[in-house]
């Protein structure tokens, strides 16, 4: 049994940033203890284009950020300069951190049910637990989880206060539901539909509309 505070871990295209993510980050923190929570921009996304540059997405999430004391904007991918990869975040990491830090990497629904794509994601979980937090429209039923996952999540779940060791566990979080995505924020902004209030923060609102972003489908 490992007692260390846990490190989160919150990646994301954040094209843009929205409440979701500042959701999970706020949830995951108070659940499960978190000593902070690392929100990591992704540089070069393999599995997709982002719309907005690096520099602006990174200055989304550094403007969401303000305001809340446990987050911390974490740099890495949008300076590395080859794709981006989950896997090589966790090993720069574990190799920064003290060796008995322990980590959990903060995923949604969609995120978690699509992992076995990512490169060498059995290894993910020798670097550091995971947390599904639940998203509207992505259903997490334990008997219909991909069928590389089945035995991942039937050896590996336990509740939060069972998350003791220094990695490899799976613990599910029943956040409370927020509908909201970066495409359907995007979409509104190309067809000059009204974005809802509340679905990102004022000041990242503000730096899209003053940097003229996603203004085009
Ligand atoms: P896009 O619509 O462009 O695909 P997104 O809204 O899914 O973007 P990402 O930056 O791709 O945002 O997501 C980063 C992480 O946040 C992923 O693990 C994703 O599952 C999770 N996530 C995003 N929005 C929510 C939400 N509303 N509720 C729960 N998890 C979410």
């Amino acid at each position: 049994m490992n007692s260390t505070p846990l490190v989160g871990i919150l990646g994301g295209t954040f094209d843009p940033i929205h409440s979701g993510h500042l959701a999970m980050a706020s949830f995951a923190h108070s659940q499960l203890a978190l000593s902070k929570v690392l929100l990591v921009p992704a540089g070069s996304p393999w599995q997709r284009q982002p719309r907005a540059a690096a520099k602006d997405r990174l200055q989304m999430t550094r403007l969401a950020a303000m305001g809340h004391p446990f987050i911390e904007v974490d740099t890495r991918e949008i300076e590395r300069l080859t794709p981006t990869y989950t896997i090589d975040t966790l090993e720069e990491l574990r190799q920064q951190y003290a060796s008995d830090q322990r980590f959990c990497l903060i995923l949604g629904t969609d995120a978690f049910l699509n992992l076995p794509t990512w490169k060498e994601w059995t290894r993910i979980l020798e670097l550091t637990h995971i947390a599904v937090l639940c998203r509207p429209g992505f259903d997490f039923v334990e008997n219909q989880l991909p069928i590389p996952l089945r035995p991942v999540w039937s050896e590996r779940h336990c509740t939060p206060e069972h998350l003791t060791g220094r990695e490899g566990q799976i613990v599910r979080l029943d956040m409370p539901p927020v509908p909201v995505s970066s495409t359907q924020i995007r979409h509104a902004l190309a067809h000059s539909l009204p974005c809802p209030e509340g679905l990102l923060p004022s000041s990242v609102w503000n730096y899209i509309d003053s940097h003229h972003l996603y203004r085009s489908a």
